[in-house]
């Protein structure tokens, strides 16, 4: 197996994120840094070009902001119970596949580690984000099978 010296583990948050990251670290075993991830994404991402104009925009802000802030709690709890340096805790701001790309490359992670579904790709065999990251990524991914048989 190749000597990855550091590796990229993009999670969701989701409960399957704990599958990723016991993968990661197997692989990771002692000498690897291990970089762990979330990408936020903008919340008017949907609708902006349909309703541009939209009251409903105002005050988003502060929300995302607000989830922001919860999401980095999450985070850091799932760093803490990995042993993950609060150093090499991201949260990015974008689309996922795009800034876990980017952030592999400003880096120069050699792997990157994702679940095969997140919480939205449940009923497909590849989610969207992890079919985005395998196929424009510039080192190695190693997606890690979320399902009935683990
Ligand atoms: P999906 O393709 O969205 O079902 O998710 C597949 C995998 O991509 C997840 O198990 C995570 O490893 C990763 N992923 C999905 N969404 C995000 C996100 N917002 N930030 C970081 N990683 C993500």
């Amino acid at each position: 197996m190749a000597n990855y010296q550091k590796i990229l583990v993009a999670v969701d948050l989701s409960s399957e994120s704990k599958v990723v990251l016991r993968k990661a670290q197997l692989i990771a075993g002692s000498s690897a840094e291990i970089y762990l991830i979330y990408v936020q994404e903008p919340m008017d991402n949907v609708y902006v070009g349909i309703v541009p104009q939209s009251a409903a925009f105002s005050g988003l802000g502060d929300l995302e902001a607000q989830l922001g802030e919860e999401l980095k709690q999450k985070l850091l709890a799932l760093g803490e119970t990995f042993e993950i340096p609060a150093e090499r805790l991201h949260i990015l701001n974008g689309s996922p596949a795009h800034e876990i790309h980017r952030f592999a490359e400003e880096n120069a992670v050699q792997l990157i580690v994702i679940g095969t579904h997140g919480q939205k790709g449940l009923q497909l065999l590849l989610g969207s984000t992890a079919n985005a990251v395998l196929h424009g990524a510039a080192c190695d991914v190693l997606s890690v099978r979320i399902g009935a048989s683990r």
